[in-house]
């Protein structure tokens, strides 16, 4: 993956990750200084930030910024847009719709059987 995709996908996990910062009250919110366009935030820094912001969720979003917090671990890495389970990339479409997708397609459907849930549609 190119530097400048990671960086549009990088994006898109931080407006996801405002989306949720937007459920707790703007004070808090505020001081998270979580914002669209700031990718010059140390990832280190942001990893607090997000450790942070979990805490002050539901269980359900906190899960979900968990995942966002993995998805930029892995950007880190280096390791972000291919699978961990057979290390395959990720179709980039799916990418798109799942910013924080661990699997690609194959191996989505096959935890998601081994798992014996009927999840919505994979992509
Ligand atoms: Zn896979």
């Amino acid at each position: 993956m190119t530097f400048k995709k990671r960086q549009h996908f990088k994006k898109l996990l931080l407006v996801e990750l405002r989306r949720h910062a937007a459920h707790i009250n703007e004070e808090q919110a505020s001081a998270l200084e979580i914002t669209n366009d700031d990718v010059k935030n140390s990832d280190l820094a942001l990893h607090d930030v997000i450790q942070e912001l979990a805490l002050k969720l539901s269980d359900n979003e906190s899960k979900m910024v968990a995942d966002i917090d993995q998805a930029l671990l892995r950007m880190e890495e280096g390791s972000y847009g291919m699978c961990v389970r057979c290390g395959r990339e990720i179709d980039e479409r799916r990418l798109e719709a799942v910013p924080t997708a661990r699997y690609d397609a194959a191996c989505q459907a096959a935890v998601e059987a081994a798992k014996g849930q009927t999840a919505g549609p994979s992509l």
